[in-house]
């Protein structure tokens, strides 16, 4: 049975499946042993990744034509391609042309690959001319991205999964790695066994899977991050455990640092973060003892506070000098699998393709260049909306058209009353989406099918840079069509209908929409102008590869990527969470993963076998709260925030601490209760805690 290489499209690990097929049907699946990344694992999500596909389930939930409704909520009509495509034109079109450029707006998905980011990108940015493009990668990775910017000079991961099997303490923050990576965790796993003197510290505020079998477990309250770390440089400040010629020769703006962090002694921090002192010393210097590996998630990234979460994180690895080097540095774990190619293009509101800003006049007069724009035809220098400010665009009514490809906010994202006043009030909602039961499409006035996994071609980067091949196996259901040339279709018609800028929308294949990527990241951090696309065909390749080489590790010899090469320390004030507890609303909120769940369950919820572990979506508290409201476990409780309310069953779970309480984030309504209050500079909500009350209902 013929097999055909790809990667697999759920978390940021990237692993290498190999896809058996025939007579046009995915019949298999299993890992790449050749695949850097898992070297032949895969997690329950990815071995059951055929299942998904297989002509049954697909027959039951796939989109396979397009669709149009007359009125919101009634029935689909079926109707042709052509049709489709020209009613999205005309429809932006006009909206341009009456209202200015910044009335459409386009919210994107890290599930995109890079070619699809790509077409988007140029089409909104390059055609269209507006910044109002963003992705559900502002809900992901944003902060980090702030963090890495502010601190290192640039959106660059520095360290790699096999560091995993060098470092001496490895640091699990804000992140259930066990279940969310979990063939990462697997590679940790095997790290411990080959060295027991290996330490591992997880810091989260739940008992997880991967809390249970750390060494040491530090359940600090929600949104305490920032103060553990100041208090872990304290203790190292305190006991000359920094290492201070690293940060001579290598950094700048320890000064105002040291002047943050003396405050926090590891005394005073035990009672902000709940947790005794004796760990948190015992955390640091084992961190200074290195060499250390930070891997963290949406715990430090979902917040109010991200950007200053992932900065006093990057502040111990520069204050220690664990950075750049075997077995150090920090390692953002990406939650979707294509976060970080999407960001390689500027699929953001703020970005522009190669890590180039919108705010930047000389970046966007490359990437004008580079996208071969008419003379005097400029790049707009308008701001974009992120994510959530695009829905409250729509809300307030600025918002005439959306283009939502390959996500699902009408599940997905905070504050979900705001979300569906916001698409309920645009007048032109565009869904373009592989499954029909995605909860947006009940919004939708249109629906594009979309080609899925195994489908389509194209490339996606790791959560260690590592570009992978994402290849077709099977042809797309029905008439669904790859993400890409869905775009470009709309493009080749937008361009009848509005002032031709010059752009160009004509790829043959994604392999020419790849080399027209690749020339805008020459002489960038990101370069990989030397690596062809048989390169990448034999081998994934970690960026940056000018010389078609990859890098497996950044920043080694202690040049940054500011401009005079110096890392900076940033001196974040600690700011609690955004929503504090209070005696209408007594209960913190936290949600997070199952184990075998993957976002809104649209692919992974169609398998029984997926299901059966996690169980029905739940409230879980602590036992004693149940024994104190007489509860018994099942019993229906109504949890309420400012935004919303959900009935839930109650489950008892001593993983969650007393007066806190967890709702998996798979669950269908679970964001009717979390806040939109989001990072002034990342722009990422605050989607890991919700002040709530909880009743019976
Ligand atoms: Fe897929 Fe992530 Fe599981 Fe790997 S760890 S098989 S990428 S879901």
């Amino acid at each position: 049975m013929p097999e055909t290489r790809s990667t697999c499209p759920y978390c940021g690990v990237g692993c290498g499946v190999l896809v058996a097929h025939a007579d046009g049907v995915v019949t298999g699946v299993r890992g790449d042993p050749e695949h850097p990344a898992n070297r032949g694992r895969l997690c329950s999500k990815g071995q059951t990744l055929h299942l998904t596909a297989a002509p049954v389930v697909t027959a039951q939930v796939r989109a396979t034509r397009p669709l149009r409704r007359a009125v919101r909520g009634g029935p689909w009509a079926e109707l042709g391609w052509d049709e489709a495509l020209d009613e999205v034109a005309t429809r932006f079109a006009d909206a341009v042309a009456q209202h200015g450029p910044d009335a459409v707006g386009f919210y994107l998905s890290g599930q995109l690959l890079t070619e699809d980011y790509h077409v988007f990108n140029k089409l909104a940015k390059g055609l269209v001319r507006t910044n109002n493009l963003d992705t559900n990668s502002r809900l992901c990775m944003s902060s980090a991205v702030a963090g890495y910017q502010d601190t290192l000079g640039s959106d660059a991961v520095p360290a790699c999964y096999d560091d995993l099997a060098q470092a001496g303490t490895v640091f699990v923050t804000g992140s259930n790695m066990a279940w969310a990576h979990p063939v990462l965790y697997r590679r940790l796993e095997d790290a411990r066994r080959a060295r027991p003197q290996m330490k591992v510290v997880v810091v989260d505020p739940r008992r997880t899977e991967t809390a249970a079998e750390a060494d040491l477990h530090l359940p600090i309250l929600p949104g305490t991050d920032v103060v553990l770390h100041h208090a872990m440089l304290h203790l190292m400040l305190w006991e000359g455990r920094t290492d201070a010629a690293y940060i001579a020769a290598h950094t700048r703006g320890f000064d105002a640092l040291r002047d943050r962090v003396r405050e926090f002694s590891p005394a005073v921090a035990a009672k902000v973060c709940g947790v005794p002192e004796a760990d948190i010393v015992q955390a640091a210097r084992w961190f200074a003892d290195g060499p250390t590996l930070s891997a963290w998630c949406m715990g430090l990234n979902q917040s109010h506070a991200g950007t200053d979460k992932n900065t006093s994180l990057i502040n111990l690895h520069l204050a220690t000098g664990w950075i750049g080097r075997p077995g150090a540095g920090p390692l953002s774990l990406t939650g979707q699998p294509n976060a970080m190619g999407g960001r390689e293009v500027g699929g953001l509101s703020h970005l522009l393709p190669g890590h180039r800003l919108v705010a930047d006049p000389a970046h966007r007069a490359e990437v004008a260049a580079l996208w071969g724009l008419a003379p005097g035809v400029e790049l707009s220098a308008r701001p974009g909306k992120a994510a959530l400010e695009l829905f409250e665009a729509a809300a307030d009514g600025a918002l005439q058209a959306l283009w939502i490809a390959c996500t699902n906010p009408a599940q997905s994202l905070p504050d979900q009353a705001l979300v569906r006043r916001a698409l309920e009030r645009c007048p032109f909602v565009v869904l373009q989406e592989a499954y029909l039961g995605a909860a947006t499409a009940a919004f939708a006035d249109l629906l594009l099918p979309a080609a899925s996994w195994a489908e389509k071609e194209g490339t996606v980067t790791n959560s260690e840079r590592r570009i992978s091949r994402v290849r077709a196996a099977v042809p797309p259901p029905g008439e669904a069509r790859a993400d890409w040339r869905i775009a470009a279709d709309v493009a080749r018609r937008l361009q009848r209908r509005l002032p031709d800028t010059g752009a160009r929308f004509d790829w043959p294949d994604a392999e020419a929409v790849w080399c027209e990527h690749r020339a805008a990241t020459r002489g960038r951090d990101l370069d990989i102008s030397g690596l062809d696309w048989a390169a990448l065909e034999r081998q994934p390749v970690q960026w940056p590869a000018p010389q078609g080489v990859g890098r497996e590790r950044l920043f080694g010899d202690g040049v940054f990527a500011t401009p005079d090469g110096r890392a900076c320390f940033q001196a974040p004030a600690w700011r609690p969470v955004a929503e504090p507890r209070d005696a209408r609303h007594p209960v913190a909120l936290t949600t997070g993963r199952w184990r075998d769940q993957w976002h809104g369950m649209t692919r992974t919820g169609t398998l029984a076998r997926l299901a059966a572990h996690g169980g029905e979506p739940a409230l879980e508290l602590h036992p004693q709260e149940l024994d104190r409201r007489h509860w018994s476990p099942g019993r229906l409780v109504r949890v309420s925030s400012r935004r919303g309310s959900v009935l839930l069953p109650v489950r008892p779970s001593d993983a969650v601490a007393p007066a806190q309480a967890f709702i998996a984030m798979h669950a269908p309504q679970v964001n009717r209760l979390t806040t939109p209050q989001r990072c002034p500079r990342s722009k990422q909500p605050e989607l890991k805690h919700a002040a709530v009350r909880v009743e019976a209902a």
